[in-house]
Protein backbone atom coordinates (compact mmCIF):
# COMPACT_ATOMS: atom_id res chain seq x y z
CA UNK A 1 0.00 0.00 0.00
CA UNK A 2 1.11 3.42 -0.95
CA UNK A 3 -0.17 6.67 0.56
CA UNK A 4 0.83 10.01 0.48
CA UNK A 5 0.25 13.31 2.90
CA UNK A 6 1.13 16.53 1.29
CA UNK A 7 1.61 18.14 4.84
CA UNK A 8 1.55 16.29 8.38
CA UNK A 9 -1.92 18.14 8.90
CA UNK A 10 -3.25 16.13 6.02
CA UNK A 11 -1.95 13.15 7.60
CA UNK A 12 -3.85 14.24 11.42
CA UNK A 13 -6.76 14.60 9.62
CA UNK A 14 -6.57 10.75 8.36
CA UNK A 15 -5.17 10.13 12.12
CA UNK A 16 -8.40 11.11 13.36
CA UNK A 17 -10.98 9.58 11.20
CA UNK A 18 -12.28 6.48 12.14
CA UNK A 19 -12.13 3.43 9.73
CA UNK A 20 -14.91 1.44 10.57
CA UNK A 21 -15.32 -2.24 9.91
CA UNK A 22 -17.96 -2.18 6.59
CA UNK A 23 -16.29 -0.96 3.85
CA UNK A 24 -16.99 2.82 2.81
CA UNK A 25 -17.40 1.67 -1.13
CA UNK A 26 -18.42 -1.73 -1.48
CA UNK A 27 -20.87 -4.36 0.87
CA UNK A 28 -17.88 -6.32 1.96
CA UNK A 29 -16.01 -6.04 5.24
CA UNK A 30 -12.55 -4.66 6.01
CA UNK A 31 -10.16 -7.61 7.48
CA UNK A 32 -6.82 -6.69 9.10
CA UNK A 33 -4.07 -7.72 6.69
CA UNK A 34 -0.34 -7.78 6.76
CA UNK A 35 1.20 -5.28 3.96
CA UNK A 36 4.20 -3.27 2.15
CA UNK A 37 3.30 0.05 3.26
CA UNK A 38 5.43 3.01 2.20
CA UNK A 39 3.74 6.58 3.39
CA UNK A 40 4.94 9.46 2.34
CA UNK A 41 4.40 12.81 4.47
CA UNK A 42 5.68 16.07 3.14
CA UNK A 43 9.37 15.39 2.10
CA UNK A 44 9.78 12.02 4.13
CA UNK A 45 9.20 8.89 3.16
CA UNK A 46 8.88 5.97 5.75
CA UNK A 47 8.79 2.72 4.94
CA UNK A 48 6.95 -0.23 6.68
CA UNK A 49 8.11 -4.08 5.04
CA UNK A 50 5.09 -5.33 7.57
CA UNK A 51 2.44 -2.69 9.08
CA UNK A 52 -1.41 -4.25 9.21
CA UNK A 53 -3.46 -2.37 6.59
CA UNK A 54 -7.29 -2.91 6.95
CA UNK A 55 -8.28 -4.57 3.64
CA UNK A 56 -11.60 -4.91 2.13
CA UNK A 57 -12.50 -8.35 1.48
CA UNK A 58 -14.94 -7.83 -1.88
CA UNK A 59 -13.23 -4.94 -3.38
CA UNK A 60 -9.88 -4.65 -2.19
CA UNK A 61 -9.66 -1.16 -1.15
CA UNK A 62 -7.04 -0.79 2.02
CA UNK A 63 -6.79 2.18 4.70
CA UNK A 64 -5.23 2.52 7.82
CA UNK A 65 -6.11 1.14 11.47
CA UNK A 66 -6.16 3.03 14.21
CA UNK A 67 -2.96 1.71 15.91
CA UNK A 68 -0.92 1.25 12.65
CA UNK A 69 -1.10 5.08 12.33
CA UNK A 70 -0.40 5.71 16.06
CA UNK A 71 3.30 3.56 14.96
CA UNK A 72 3.36 6.12 11.62
CA UNK A 73 3.25 9.16 13.76
CA UNK A 74 5.75 7.97 15.95
CA UNK A 75 7.84 6.99 13.32
CA UNK A 76 7.25 9.97 11.19
CA UNK A 77 8.23 12.36 14.45
CA UNK A 78 11.33 10.52 15.56
CA UNK A 79 12.30 11.29 11.45
CA UNK A 80 12.43 14.38 12.20
CA UNK A 81 14.11 14.64 15.51
CA UNK A 82 16.79 13.09 13.50
CA UNK A 83 16.51 15.04 10.57
CA UNK A 84 16.07 11.93 8.40
CA UNK A 85 14.25 11.98 5.04
CA UNK A 86 14.12 8.64 4.11
CA UNK A 87 13.24 5.35 7.18
CA UNK A 88 12.71 1.53 7.11
CA UNK A 89 10.95 0.47 9.87
CA UNK A 90 10.96 -2.84 10.95
CA UNK A 91 7.98 -4.23 13.17
CA UNK A 92 9.52 -5.26 16.78
CA UNK A 93 8.33 -8.88 18.12
CA UNK A 94 7.43 -7.29 21.47
CA UNK A 95 4.10 -8.72 22.42
CA UNK A 96 2.03 -6.97 24.90
CA UNK A 97 0.33 -8.96 27.83
CA UNK A 98 -2.61 -7.52 28.77
CA UNK A 99 -4.93 -8.59 32.42
CA UNK A 100 -6.46 -11.31 31.81
CA UNK A 101 -5.32 -15.34 31.68
CA UNK A 102 -2.06 -14.50 32.97
CA UNK A 103 -0.71 -17.74 33.97
CA UNK A 104 -2.02 -19.46 31.05
CA UNK A 105 -0.15 -17.11 28.97
CA UNK A 106 -1.83 -17.48 25.50
CA UNK A 107 -0.36 -16.21 22.28
CA UNK A 108 -2.02 -13.41 20.71
CA UNK A 109 -1.64 -9.88 18.96
CA UNK A 110 -1.95 -6.75 21.14
CA UNK A 111 -2.16 -5.33 18.01
CA UNK A 112 -5.21 -6.82 16.94
CA UNK A 113 -7.23 -5.26 19.82
CA UNK A 114 -6.01 -1.31 18.64
CA UNK A 115 -6.41 -2.18 15.09
CA UNK A 116 -9.72 -3.86 14.23
CA UNK A 117 -12.56 -1.32 14.55
CA UNK A 118 -14.47 -1.26 17.75
CA UNK A 119 -12.19 -3.63 19.97
CA UNK A 120 -10.75 -1.28 22.57
CA UNK A 121 -14.05 1.05 22.62
CA UNK A 122 -15.30 -1.53 24.83
CA UNK A 123 -17.26 0.35 27.47
CA UNK A 124 -18.71 -2.98 29.34
CA UNK A 125 -15.62 -4.16 30.74
CA UNK A 126 -13.23 -1.56 32.51
CA UNK A 127 -9.95 -3.95 32.06
CA UNK A 128 -8.43 -2.92 29.13
CA UNK A 129 -7.96 -5.90 26.37
CA UNK A 130 -11.32 -8.27 27.04
CA UNK A 131 -11.83 -8.46 23.43
CA UNK A 132 -8.71 -8.99 22.04
CA UNK A 133 -8.98 -12.32 19.53
CA UNK A 134 -7.29 -15.41 20.42
CA UNK A 135 -6.57 -18.15 18.00
CA UNK A 136 -6.78 -21.95 17.88
CA UNK A 137 -6.94 -24.83 16.33
CA UNK A 138 -10.89 -25.67 15.50
CA UNK A 139 -9.86 -29.66 16.31
CA UNK A 140 -9.33 -27.97 19.92
CA UNK A 141 -13.26 -28.13 20.32
CA UNK A 142 -13.37 -32.19 19.80
CA UNK A 143 -12.25 -32.69 23.16
CA UNK A 144 -15.65 -30.54 24.83
CA UNK A 145 -17.91 -32.32 22.81
CA UNK A 146 -16.43 -35.64 23.59
CA UNK A 147 -16.42 -34.86 27.23
CA UNK A 148 -20.26 -34.50 28.52
CA UNK A 149 -19.41 -32.12 31.73
CA UNK A 150 -19.65 -29.42 28.62
CA UNK A 151 -21.96 -28.39 26.59
CA UNK A 152 -20.83 -27.26 22.75
CA UNK A 153 -23.54 -25.41 19.95
CA UNK A 154 -22.46 -24.14 16.46
CA UNK A 155 -25.28 -22.46 16.11
CA UNK A 156 -24.44 -20.79 12.67
CA UNK A 157 -21.34 -21.84 10.69
CA UNK A 158 -19.26 -19.37 11.94
CA UNK A 159 -20.49 -18.69 15.54
CA UNK A 160 -21.38 -20.75 18.28
CA UNK A 161 -21.07 -21.09 22.30
CA UNK A 162 -19.57 -23.72 25.01
CA UNK A 163 -20.28 -23.75 28.39
CA UNK A 164 -19.09 -26.14 31.53
CA UNK A 165 -22.29 -27.78 33.23
CA UNK A 166 -22.73 -26.27 37.26
CA UNK A 167 -21.98 -29.64 39.05
CA UNK A 168 -23.97 -28.26 42.29
CA UNK A 169 -26.95 -27.94 39.70
CA UNK A 170 -27.54 -24.14 41.14
CA UNK A 171 -26.95 -22.27 37.28
CA UNK A 172 -27.31 -23.98 34.13
CA UNK A 173 -23.73 -23.42 33.33
CA UNK A 174 -20.61 -22.99 35.40
CA UNK A 175 -19.25 -20.56 32.70
CA UNK A 176 -20.61 -20.47 29.39
CA UNK A 177 -18.94 -18.00 26.51
CA UNK A 178 -19.29 -17.67 22.79
CA UNK A 179 -16.68 -18.42 20.01
CA UNK A 180 -16.31 -17.85 16.32
CA UNK A 181 -14.44 -19.49 13.22
CA UNK A 182 -12.57 -16.99 10.69
CA UNK A 183 -12.68 -17.35 7.35
CA UNK A 184 -9.28 -19.35 7.76
CA UNK A 185 -11.31 -22.02 9.67
CA UNK A 186 -9.34 -20.60 13.14
CA UNK A 187 -11.55 -21.08 16.50
CA UNK A 188 -11.44 -17.51 17.74
CA UNK A 189 -12.09 -16.81 21.58
CA UNK A 190 -12.21 -13.06 23.39
CA UNK A 191 -9.25 -13.38 25.64
CA UNK A 192 -11.71 -11.61 28.39
CA UNK A 193 -13.95 -14.68 27.61
CA UNK A 194 -11.45 -17.45 28.19
CA UNK A 195 -10.43 -15.75 32.09
CA UNK A 196 -14.04 -16.68 32.64
CA UNK A 197 -13.11 -20.73 31.68
CA UNK A 198 -11.46 -23.14 34.80
CA UNK A 199 -7.71 -23.47 34.53
CA UNK A 200 -8.40 -27.09 33.66
CA UNK A 201 -9.88 -26.18 30.46
CA UNK A 202 -7.68 -22.88 29.86
CA UNK A 203 -4.98 -25.36 29.76
CA UNK A 204 -6.98 -27.89 27.32
CA UNK A 205 -7.25 -25.04 24.58
CA UNK A 206 -3.31 -23.65 25.27
CA UNK A 207 -2.39 -26.79 23.70
CA UNK A 208 -4.34 -25.90 20.05
CA UNK A 209 -3.37 -22.27 20.72
CA UNK A 210 -1.98 -20.51 17.34
CA UNK A 211 -0.94 -17.71 16.22
CA UNK A 212 -2.91 -15.38 15.12
CA UNK A 213 -3.89 -13.88 11.34
CA UNK A 214 -5.91 -10.68 12.23
CA UNK A 215 -9.09 -12.44 10.42
CA UNK A 216 -12.19 -12.32 12.60
CA UNK A 217 -14.23 -9.39 11.10
CA UNK A 218 -15.96 -11.80 8.37
CA UNK A 219 -17.59 -13.65 10.35
CA UNK A 220 -21.34 -13.99 12.36
CA UNK A 221 -19.74 -14.53 15.68
CA UNK A 222 -17.63 -10.76 15.10
CA UNK A 223 -20.74 -9.28 13.67
CA UNK A 224 -23.05 -10.60 16.18
CA UNK A 225 -20.63 -9.81 19.25
CA UNK A 226 -20.51 -5.84 17.96
CA UNK A 227 -23.19 -4.98 15.84
CA UNK A 228 -26.23 -7.67 16.77
CA UNK A 229 -26.95 -8.67 14.03
CA UNK A 230 -28.60 -12.05 13.82
CA UNK A 231 -27.16 -14.96 13.03
CA UNK A 232 -28.55 -17.24 10.31
CA UNK A 233 -29.08 -21.20 11.14
CA UNK A 234 -26.23 -23.10 9.91
CA UNK A 235 -26.99 -24.76 5.76
CA UNK A 236 -28.11 -27.94 7.16
CA UNK A 237 -30.42 -26.56 9.92
CA UNK A 238 -31.95 -24.93 6.94
CA UNK A 239 -31.84 -27.99 4.50
CA UNK A 240 -34.09 -29.58 7.47
CA UNK A 241 -36.96 -26.76 8.00
CA UNK A 242 -37.23 -26.49 3.90
CA UNK A 243 -38.12 -30.01 4.09
CA UNK A 244 -40.79 -29.35 6.34
CA UNK A 245 -42.00 -26.37 4.47
CA UNK A 246 -42.40 -28.45 1.38
CA UNK A 247 -44.20 -31.29 3.34
CA UNK A 248 -46.48 -28.04 4.21
CA UNK A 249 -47.08 -26.81 0.89
CA UNK A 250 -47.98 -29.81 -0.63
CA UNK A 251 -50.52 -30.93 2.35
CA UNK A 252 -52.32 -27.25 2.05
CA UNK A 253 -52.30 -27.57 -1.79
CA UNK A 254 -52.79 -31.32 -2.69
CA UNK A 255 -54.02 -32.55 0.67
CA UNK A 256 -51.33 -34.88 0.61
CA UNK A 257 -49.20 -35.80 3.69
CA UNK A 258 -45.80 -36.86 2.54
CA UNK A 259 -44.06 -36.90 5.88
CA UNK A 260 -43.34 -40.25 6.85
CA UNK A 261 -41.95 -41.95 10.13
CA UNK A 262 -42.14 -37.76 11.79
CA UNK A 263 -40.77 -38.80 15.17
CA UNK A 264 -37.77 -40.72 13.78
CA UNK A 265 -36.60 -38.06 11.70
CA UNK A 266 -36.63 -35.80 14.63
CA UNK A 267 -34.58 -37.93 16.08
CA UNK A 268 -32.25 -38.23 13.21
CA UNK A 269 -32.06 -34.65 12.50
CA UNK A 270 -30.62 -33.92 15.86
CA UNK A 271 -27.55 -35.61 14.44
CA UNK A 272 -26.91 -33.16 11.60
CA UNK A 273 -24.76 -30.68 12.43
CA UNK A 274 -21.44 -29.58 10.89
CA UNK A 275 -18.07 -31.80 11.34
CA UNK A 276 -15.61 -30.26 12.88
CA UNK A 277 -13.06 -31.92 10.97
CA UNK A 278 -14.24 -33.76 7.41
CA UNK A 279 -13.11 -37.62 8.04
CA UNK A 280 -14.77 -39.88 6.74
CA UNK A 281 -16.33 -41.20 9.83
CA UNK A 282 -17.60 -37.59 10.50
CA UNK A 283 -19.02 -37.09 7.31
CA UNK A 284 -20.68 -40.20 7.03
CA UNK A 285 -22.64 -39.74 10.73
CA UNK A 286 -24.26 -36.39 8.76
CA UNK A 287 -24.86 -38.22 5.66
CA UNK A 288 -26.53 -41.19 7.24
CA UNK A 289 -28.72 -39.14 8.80
CA UNK A 290 -29.29 -36.54 6.21
CA UNK A 291 -30.85 -39.60 3.81
CA UNK A 292 -32.61 -41.07 6.66
CA UNK A 293 -34.93 -37.85 6.85
CA UNK A 294 -34.49 -36.64 3.36
CA UNK A 295 -34.85 -39.81 1.69
CA UNK A 296 -36.67 -42.34 3.94
CA UNK A 297 -38.18 -39.64 5.52
CA UNK A 298 -41.30 -39.34 2.66
CA UNK A 299 -43.93 -41.50 2.56
CA UNK A 300 -43.23 -43.40 -1.24
CA UNK A 301 -47.25 -44.31 -1.34
CA UNK A 302 -48.51 -40.51 -0.82
CA UNK A 303 -45.29 -39.13 -3.21
CA UNK A 304 -46.78 -41.68 -6.29
CA UNK A 305 -50.48 -40.27 -5.36
CA UNK A 306 -48.65 -37.12 -5.94
CA UNK A 307 -47.16 -37.67 -8.92
CA UNK A 308 -50.75 -38.76 -9.97
CA UNK A 309 -51.84 -35.54 -9.13
CA UNK A 310 -49.48 -34.15 -11.15
CA UNK A 311 -49.85 -36.23 -14.24
CA UNK A 312 -52.57 -37.57 -16.31
CA UNK A 313 -53.32 -41.03 -16.80
CA UNK A 314 -51.72 -40.96 -20.60
CA UNK A 315 -48.75 -39.04 -19.42
CA UNK A 316 -48.07 -41.63 -16.75
CA UNK A 317 -44.75 -43.68 -16.97
CA UNK A 318 -45.99 -47.55 -16.96
CA UNK A 319 -42.86 -48.04 -14.73
CA UNK A 320 -43.98 -45.52 -12.19
CA UNK A 321 -45.71 -48.08 -9.65
CA UNK A 322 -42.32 -49.61 -9.27
CA UNK A 323 -40.25 -46.41 -8.47
CA UNK A 324 -39.15 -45.15 -5.11
CA UNK A 325 -38.83 -42.09 -3.50
CA UNK A 326 -35.77 -40.04 -5.62
CA UNK A 327 -37.36 -40.94 -8.76
CA UNK A 328 -40.40 -39.99 -7.63
CA UNK A 329 -39.39 -36.81 -6.30
CA UNK A 330 -37.43 -36.37 -9.51
CA UNK A 331 -40.19 -36.26 -12.27
CA UNK A 332 -42.44 -34.27 -9.73
CA UNK A 333 -39.59 -31.89 -9.73
CA UNK A 334 -39.88 -31.93 -13.86
CA UNK A 335 -43.41 -31.16 -13.50
CA UNK A 336 -42.86 -28.39 -11.04
CA UNK A 337 -40.47 -27.40 -13.26
CA UNK A 338 -42.93 -27.23 -16.66
CA UNK A 339 -42.63 -23.80 -18.98
CA UNK A 340 -38.74 -23.10 -17.01
CA UNK A 341 -37.76 -26.65 -17.50
CA UNK A 342 -35.06 -25.47 -20.40
CA UNK A 343 -33.51 -22.96 -17.31
CA UNK A 344 -33.42 -25.91 -14.39
CA UNK A 345 -31.09 -28.77 -14.67
CA UNK A 346 -33.57 -31.23 -13.16
CA UNK A 347 -30.72 -34.15 -13.48
CA UNK A 348 -28.12 -32.23 -11.55
CA UNK A 349 -30.74 -30.78 -8.95
CA UNK A 350 -31.52 -34.60 -7.71
CA UNK A 351 -27.95 -35.60 -7.83
CA UNK A 352 -27.29 -34.90 -4.14
CA UNK A 353 -29.89 -37.66 -3.27
CA UNK A 354 -28.56 -40.17 -5.55
CA UNK A 355 -25.53 -39.50 -3.24
CA UNK A 356 -26.47 -40.06 0.00
CA UNK A 357 -27.70 -42.97 -1.04
CA UNK A 358 -24.69 -44.37 -2.64
CA UNK A 359 -22.59 -42.85 0.19
CA UNK A 360 -24.47 -44.41 2.90
CA UNK A 361 -24.33 -47.81 0.59
CA UNK A 362 -20.62 -47.41 0.35
CA UNK A 363 -19.86 -46.93 4.62
CA UNK A 364 -23.18 -49.24 5.34
CA UNK A 365 -22.79 -52.77 3.69
CA UNK A 366 -19.77 -54.59 2.85
CA UNK A 367 -18.97 -54.38 -0.66
CA UNK A 368 -16.32 -56.04 -2.57
CA UNK A 369 -13.17 -53.89 -3.51
CA UNK A 370 -14.28 -53.29 -7.11
CA UNK A 371 -17.85 -52.25 -6.05
CA UNK A 372 -16.16 -49.75 -3.60
CA UNK A 373 -14.09 -48.15 -6.19
CA UNK A 374 -16.71 -47.78 -8.82
CA UNK A 375 -19.33 -45.99 -5.72
CA UNK A 376 -16.16 -43.79 -4.63
CA UNK A 377 -15.12 -42.94 -8.61
CA UNK A 378 -19.21 -42.42 -8.50
CA UNK A 379 -19.63 -39.99 -6.29
CA UNK A 380 -16.09 -37.90 -7.20
CA UNK A 381 -17.33 -37.43 -10.31
CA UNK A 382 -21.04 -36.87 -10.21
CA UNK A 383 -19.64 -34.26 -7.65
CA UNK A 384 -16.95 -32.72 -9.24
CA UNK A 385 -14.20 -33.26 -6.90
CA UNK A 386 -10.48 -34.40 -7.13
CA UNK A 387 -10.45 -37.42 -5.21
CA UNK A 388 -12.78 -39.46 -2.85
CA UNK A 389 -9.82 -38.31 0.20
CA UNK A 390 -11.46 -34.48 -0.38
CA UNK A 391 -14.00 -35.30 2.59
CA UNK A 392 -14.44 -31.47 3.06
CA UNK A 393 -15.02 -30.42 -0.50
CA UNK A 394 -17.30 -33.59 -1.20
CA UNK A 395 -19.52 -32.44 2.36
CA UNK A 396 -19.65 -28.80 0.95
CA UNK A 397 -20.52 -29.56 -2.14
CA UNK A 398 -23.42 -32.05 -0.76
CA UNK A 399 -24.54 -29.85 1.19
CA UNK A 400 -24.85 -26.88 -0.86
CA UNK A 401 -26.68 -28.93 -3.48
CA UNK A 402 -28.99 -30.30 -1.03
CA UNK A 403 -29.81 -26.96 -0.23
CA UNK A 404 -30.22 -26.02 -3.59
CA UNK A 405 -32.73 -28.88 -4.33
CA UNK A 406 -35.01 -27.91 -1.14
CA UNK A 407 -35.12 -24.11 -1.65
CA UNK A 408 -36.17 -25.20 -5.24
CA UNK A 409 -39.07 -27.30 -3.53
CA UNK A 410 -39.87 -25.09 -1.09
CA UNK A 411 -39.98 -22.25 -4.06
CA UNK A 412 -41.89 -24.24 -6.80
CA UNK A 413 -44.50 -25.96 -4.69
CA UNK A 414 -45.60 -23.06 -3.40
ZN1 LIG B 1 -15.04 -2.67 -0.58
Amino acid sequence: MDIRFSTYNDFLTEYQTYKLDKCSNCEGVRELIDDDVTVVIENRTLHFPELLVLCCNKCGDKCLPEYSKQIIDGAYKSMIEQEQFVGEFVSKSYKKKFEYCKETDYKYDHKDYYNIPGLCYDEEHSTEGFLTPVYFDRKALIYFISVPDFEVDIFSETYGHIGKKDPEGVYIYDWDVPFGFNSNGKLVFWLGDLNYMDTQSQAILKGFNVDSDHLIVDSEFFQAQMNCTFSKPIIEKQILMNKDSFISNIKKKYNIDLAHLDEECSEHAKNIKRPLVFTEQSVSGVINAFDKVLVEGFNVGRLRELYEALYSENERDAQYGKWQSIRLIKEILLKFCNGIGNTIDVEKLISPLYILHDYRIYFDHLLSMDKQESTKAHIVETLGVQNFSEQEAIYLEEIDRLNKLFQYLVLLSK
